[in-house]
């Protein structure tokens, strides 16, 4: 036996007579963790957590537990939770985060956690980790971490309903946070043409005329759930339909609904629906909904079952047509979306949201830099060389375009329009995303394609035979 298991041994029985002693239990968790026992420092630091809801050495141990038992569900319950209680300002819990995003292939996530974890503690940084999040074609690492790095996916525009600090029912019905109209329609939104039409005849034209569509036994409401690659548009596409439905716009987060420490999670569920019903028409938008419970990566934790329960029940409660209310999720991983959501009733219309075509990034790069200093050239030469590219990718791009130009004109005063040059340098410096995901989602369609579910990937990859 080895002294570190020695030690543990003492320690259990001394908590066998103080089984409430955190110092003890925390120290045996502490140690199994470090000799890769990670069951039992898992059990040991979900009992404190129940006592102790927000430790955050006891959060941290459980992501870390979690993600090393494959249970990347728990990975992101956990160790969301502490980056929320902590403003985001815990290095080792993005670093483990990036690697649940990298497992999971949602690259564009990985991304922000990994530069992250990086800022706040340079030591974690890891070639490995980052070799496979950027493109090292030009092995520059100084150009890497200058640009990619230093992308940061800041949506200005997500809407964050409940962020710290909306804890208790009053807060959470005050309905002035509510107050969103989106201001986005199909115009901001590059391309993507087909997709557009098919959220018109599923989802607009329903949700706008109810009554026509119940009159011949068809539904208006109800739950549409959009999968693909991470960075092509998801988010931004239900905010574009919230927009041109005129309709509030309630984006929860999984950490949001997730936040089942609380014991309030049931409770906050069902005012966000009595909510969406009073601010109707309403949107109500459940991204990453594959954490809910699922497949492989299911949370084994029962209230996790619970709040899927729950989302069901809500969901079945729905009258569409008094309603007027639509749940559309969101992921990048439908095959660790629990079956039950996708029962009839529920989240039963799947619409597939692919990367942008050649002509799709053209117009999202005319949309990304309209207000910006431009020479006139158009984006063909640029979008034939981004194949492969999310919108979330050509935003980073832009971004990196444009890095070159205000460092110079920091230096000299001369603002300069940006050339296609800049683009084409910056193309050098940008992996595109959403290949690994179709490699992963190539062995979905193939082999576990029920009810044909997946024939849009297989399409997809049947049009673009290079793709992967
Ligand atoms: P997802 O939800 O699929 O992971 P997002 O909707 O969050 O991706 O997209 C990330 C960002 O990329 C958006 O905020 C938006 O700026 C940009 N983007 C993605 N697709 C498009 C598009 N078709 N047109 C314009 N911008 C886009």
């Amino acid at each position: 036996m080895t002294e570190i298991n020695k030690t543990i041994e003492i320690l259990k029985k001394t908590l066998i007579t103080m089984p409430e002693d955190k110092d003890i239990r925390m120290h045996i968790a502490s140690l199994q963790l470090s000799i890769s026992n990670y069951e039992e420092a898992k059990d040991n630091f979900e009992y404190i957590l129940k006592k102790y809801p927000e430790d955050i050495e006891a959060l941290s141990g459980m992501g870390k537990c979690s993600f090393y038992l494959d249970d990347l569900s728990d990975t992101r319950i956990f160790l969301g939770k502490l980056l929320k209680l902590t403003d985001n300002k815990h290095a080792e819990a993005n670093l483990y985060m990036a690697k649940a995003y990298i497992t999971l292939n949602d690259i564009v996530n990985a991304r922000e956690y990994y530069t992250r974890a990086v800022n706040q503690d340079t030591n974690l940084a890891d070639d490995e980790l980052r070799s496979k999040l950027y493109d090292i074609k030009n092995n520059s690492k100084d150009s890497q971490s200058t640009n990619s790095e230093s992308f940061q996916n800041n949506d200005q525009d997500k809407i964050k309903l409940f962020s710290a600090g909306y804890e208790d029912e009053e807060d959470i019905i005050n309905e002035d946070i509510y107050e969103l109209r989106e201001t986005i329609t199909f115009s901001d939104v590059g391309g993507l043409d087909n997709l557009k039409e098919t959220i018109k005849h599923k989802i607009i034209y329903p949700f706008k005329n109810p009554e026509v569509y119940q009159a011949y036994g068809k539904k208006a409401g109800g739950g549409i759930l959009l999968y693909g690659p991470p960075g092509c548009g998801k988010t931004y596409i239900a905010k574009a339909t919230a927009g041109e439905c005129d309709a509030s716009f309630i984006d929860i987060g999984i950490n949001d609904v997730l936040d089942m420490w609380l014991g309030e999670s049931e409770k906050k569920l069902h005012n966000i629906f009595d909510v969406a019903r009073r601010k109707a028409p309403s949107i109500i938008f459940i991204d990453e909904i594959d954490a809910l419970g699922g497949s492989r990566q299911a949370s084994s934790y029962s209230s996790t079952k619970m709040l899927v329960n729950q989302l069901l029940s809500e969901m079945d409660g729905m009258d569409s047509v008094n309603d007027k209310m639509l749940i559309i999720g969101a992921t990048n991983s439908p095959w660790f979306v629990d079956s039950a959501l996708r029962r009839p009733g529920r989240f039963d219309r799947i619409i597939f949201v692919p990367p942008p075509d050649t002509p799709a990034r053209i117009e999202i790069l005319q949309i990304m830099t309209c207000d910006m200093k431009i020479a006139r050239f158009d984006f063909k030469n640029i979008a034939s060389k981004t194949n492969g590219f999310s919108g979330a990718d050509i935003k980073a791009l832009v971004n990196t375009a444009s890095e070159d130009a205000i460092n110079e004109a920091m230096k000299t005063g001369n603002i300069r329009e940006l050339i296609e040059k800049d683009f084409l340098q910056a193309i050098k410096k940008i992996k595109p995303s959403t290949k690994e995901w179709f490699s992963t989602a190539k062995n979905y369609a193939t082999y576990a394609n029920q009810a044909g579910i997946y024939d849009e990937i297989l399409e997809y990859l049947n049009k673009n035979p290079k793709f992967i």
